[in-house]
Formats: structure tokens, C-alpha cells, sequence
């Protein structure tokens, strides 16, 4: 059987798949200029491996494409990114992206705290939320010397309870407004409709981001920033984005005939990654700065409009293909089915570190990472040991019809809401990140252990 899209390419043949550093050295996968043999034995499996170098890389990357696409000496009002947290948050992960240039999105009292606890520059901070609690507002509002750089309101409501809340602290808090353009994508393809039925943001059809926007100018403790959207996820069609941006642009031509500037709007995040052979190459990170851009300079052309400071939140494009998962195979089992038969690998995680496939039915590839994938192959299953029939990483793969118990298995581009989506289900310990470079590896995020998990038991820790 030979059939290209069921095997995972090696680093060398498509690298946007991998991090920047895996290379297959003598049939072993190296990353981080450590083998994944022996880091699956000195730190255990299952892991996520974080290449380091490459998220600075790509946090770098989207801070000068931002920064060159839409630079001022061009009649641009300058660009910027910030790291989509919900994505994979943690302190060192932070220092990474902030010391980049980028700023930090957040979405939770948990989020924002971290943010904060790491350093990031409260004025470069942001918080979303269709639902924020009145724990999540003042603490955007208490940060720093002036609060939080950009609440993001998604409903007319919060207009009220920011400003109460700002009037209680004293301060006056800033704030974007959320937008539903009408724009909806995912995948390979995008959708514009002229309404809109989804829990997010203020449509821009109805009139409601319009009024939102009046509503906030008038409102004392409140600085209105300017607009914001997010379309989707893993978007790899840029006209998607440059559609939502013009569209934005004509909500901002509005409201400044009403006298009411949009200093800064955000077009989100969504960029695609590749995951599998049967994606096509995404556009890198400076060919999507350069279209957004031109959508913007055509938009304010057309409107005679400012051109605005504008920003992005890229989550999954930034951290996404640093990471590989590797699992040790346990079971082996041959299945027969309908065309032959199956070998169902068993691995040492699953759904409880990477519920994508579950939740989403994403497609993600696998290939040894202890020795070379060659030889006969056989038409194989991956699943996890997990007590649920549906706990599968990847439903259809070629492997050597030779693996067996104690290879080791490395799934790429597991940093985007692989970890940040883990549980606890079957009571499994969620493993740590360990970040790689340059031979060194250290932890970001430590594996869990049982111990870690009774400690919540309320039974077995009376107070
Ligand atoms: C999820 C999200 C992002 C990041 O999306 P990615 O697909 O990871 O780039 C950015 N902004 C908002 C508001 C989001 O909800």
C-alpha cells in the first residue's frame, strides 16, 4: 500500500510540519539537537516538546511582518501581534513571545493572571470574554498604572458593568468593541453572510457594534481603542481575512463621520498550520501581514479614511508546529476488518492530551521517532488507553508493520490547544511541556503525578 497522505513526511520533506530544528538523524528524530530517544527516556513519555528557537522564531516573525507590512512611513498607522494565550499559556512561554515584540491575549482570570504574574506589559495585555466575570474586569482594570491596554466588549450590557466597575477603581478602562463582520471560516473555506447566529461579539449588519461604539464615546469611564474580529480557526484562505478586514474598515468610515476615531483595530487571529501531508503549504506569516495589508490601504483608500493602527492575535500559527507529542507504543493488536486488517496501536495518552481529534474530528500524522520509518507497511489505527472507543489520535495511518511495544511514536504540531485542551479523564496525569534548544532542555509546564491529582480530593484531605 502506498498512499502518501496516510504517512507523516519526514522534517526534511515538509518542514512546515515540523519545528525548525527536527532533522532525522540516522532513523532517529532529533529535536532541539536532543534525540527523542533520549528524551522520551530521561523525561518520560507521553510529552510535548517544545522547540524553543522556533517560537521565537515565529513570535519574531509576526512582529516584524506586522511591523513592516503596516509601517508608518508607508501611510500606515503601524502594526502589531499578539500571542492568542488560550493556545497554550504559560509564564515561560510568555517571556518568549512578549521578549519577541508581541503582546499577550487573554481570555480568563486564569489567563490574565499568568500574563500578569509573567511580566507582559499590562498595556499590551488584552481580555476577551462573552461571559467575563466581575473578578476578570477589575482586574483588567486594576493592572498596571492604567489597567489593561484593551478590554474587548462583546455585548451592549458590558458597556454598564465596565464603566461601574472603572468608576469603583477610580481609573477609566480601555476598550475595543467586538465585531461579527459577517465573516465566518475554517478549514479550507470561509462563508459571508449578512447575518449572524453565534455567541460572539456585536454584529455589524444590525447596526449593534454602531451603537456599542456611541455608547462607549459617551460613556466617561470608558476609552474607546477601536474594533475588533476574529473569524475563525486554521483559516488558510487569506481573502477571508481581507473580506472581514474591509468590512471593518466601512464600520470604522461610520463612526467617523460621527466624529469618533478607531485608533486601533484588531483582525484577530485563525492562521492555518499545517498538521498533515494532505494540507496544503500555508501562507507564511509575512505573506498574510502583506495581505492584510493591502486590504486595509485599499479599504481606507475607498473610505478616505486614516489608515488605523492595526493588530492581530495569531494563537495556533505561533505555537503550534513548535511541538511534537511522543508517545511510547504499549499494545499491538491486529483487527480484522471489511479489506484486510488493522493494527490498532495503543499509546501511552490520548484523548486526555489531544482531544482535537475527538472534539473536532482533526487529522493530525504520526511516524516512528526511535528508528526509521521503513519496510513494509500496515494500515494502522492510533489510539489511547483511555476507557472510550472514540479516543483515537489518528483513525488511518501507514506504519512499519514492524512497530511494537516500546518504539516511539512523534506526533507534530501539538502546541496549539493540545496541552491547554488536556484533562484528567480516566484519572490520567497530563504530561508536562518540556522545551528544547540547542542540546538543553528544561521544563515549562511540569508532567502531572497521582499525588498531584488526590491532592484535590476533598476525602482524602480533610481540612
Ligand atoms: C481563539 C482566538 C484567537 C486565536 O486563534 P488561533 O486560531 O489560535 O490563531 C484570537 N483571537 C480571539 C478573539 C480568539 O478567540
Amino acid at each position: 500500500m502506498n498512499a502518501p497522505h496516510l504517512t507523516c513526511p519526514d522534517p526534511s520533506d515538509r518542514p512546515d510540519l515540523w519545528p525548525w530544528s527536527a532533522r532525522r538523524h540516522d532513523g532517529v528524530l532529533h529535536i532541539g539537537g536532543l534525540l527523542a530517544t533520549d528524551i522520551a527516556h530521561q523525561w518520560g513519555t507521553p510529552i510535548y516538546v517544545l522547540d524553543e528557537g522556533d517560537l521565537e522564531g515565529r513570535a519574531l516573525t509576526w512582529v516584524s511582518a506586522m511591523a513592516e507590512e503596516f509601517w508608518d512611513g508607508y501611510g500606515m498607522g503601524g502594526g502589531s501581534a499578539y500571542f492568542a494565550a488560550k493556545a497554550f499559556m504559560s509564564a515561560g512561554v510568555i517571556h518568549t513571545v512578549t521578549a519577541a515584540g508581541m503582546g499577550v491575549d487573554t481570555a480568563s482570570l486564569g489567563e490574565l493572571t499568568c500574563a500578569l504574574e509573567a511580566g507582559a506589559d499590562p498595556d499590551r495585555i488584552g481580555l476577551h470574554g462573552n461571559n467575563k466575570s466581575d473578578d476578570e474586569i477589575r482586574l483588567a482594570i486594576s493592572a498596571g498604572e492604567r489597567g489593561i491596554g484593551r478590554i474587548v466588549i462583546d455585548a451592549p450590557a458590558e458597556v454598564e458593568r465596565i464603566a461601574t466597575i472603572a468608576r469603583q477603581l477610580g481609573r477609566r478602562a480601555r476598550v475595543m468593541i467586538r465585531v461579527t463582520t459577517g465573516v465566518h471560516a475554517g478549514g479550507h473555506d470561509f462563508i459571508a453572510t449578512a447575518h449572524e447566529d453565534q455567541k460572539f461579539g456585536l454584529s455589524l449588519v444590525s447596526g449593534a457594534a454602531y451603537r456599542v461604539a456611541r455608547a462607549v464615546c459617551e460613556t466617561e469611564e470608558l476609552d474607546f481603542v477601536g474594533l475588533h474580529s476574529h473569524i475563525g480557526s486554521q483559516i488558510f484562505d487569506l481573502e477571508a481575512f481581507t473580506e472581514s478586514a474591509s468590512r471593518l474598515m466601512g464600520l470604522a468610515k461610520q463612526l467617523a463621520a460621527e466624529g469618533i476615531e478607531c485608533r486601533e483595530v484588531d483582525l484577530g487571529g485563525g492562521y492555518a498550520i499545517t498538521y498533515t501531508a494532505a494540507d496544503p503549504v500555508p501562507p507564511t506569516q509575512k505573506e498574510v501581514a502583506r495581505s492584510l495589508a493591502t486590504a486595509v490601504r485599499e479599504a481606507c483608500a475607498r473610505h478616505n479614511l486614516k489608515v488605523p493602527h492595526i493588530s492581530i492575535e495569531p494563537g495556533r500559527s505561533t505555537i503550534g508546529p513548535t511541538t511534537v507529542t511522543l508517545y511510547r507504543v504499549g499494545t499491538v493488536k491486529r483487527v480484522p476488518i471489511d479489506e484486510g486488517e488493522r493494527l490498532y496501536v495503543s499509546v501511552d495518552g490520548g484523548m486526555s492530551d489531544n482531544i482535537r481529534p475527538a472534539l473536532y474530528n482533526a487529522k493530525y500524522c504520526v511516524t516512528l521517532a526511535n528508528r526509521a520509518p521503513t519496510g513494509p507497511t500496515a494500515l494502522s489505527r492510533i489510539v489511547g488507553k483511555h476507557c472510550e472507543s472514540g479516543d483515537i489520535i489518528i483513525a488511518d495511518t501507514l506504519l512499519p508493520a514492524d512497530v511494537a511495544p516500546g518504539d516511539l511514536l512523534a506526533v507534530p504540531a501539538t502546541g496549539a490547544y493540545g496541552h491547554a485542551m488536556s484533562s484528567n479523564y480516566n484519572m490520567l496525569t497530563r504530561p508536562g511541556t518540556l522545551a528544547v534548544r540547542d542540546g538543553e532542555a528544561r521544563w515549562l509546564i511540569y508532567p502531572e503525578t497521582v499525588s498531584d491529582l488526590l491532592d484535590r480530593d476533598a476525602t482524602l484531605n480533610p481540612q
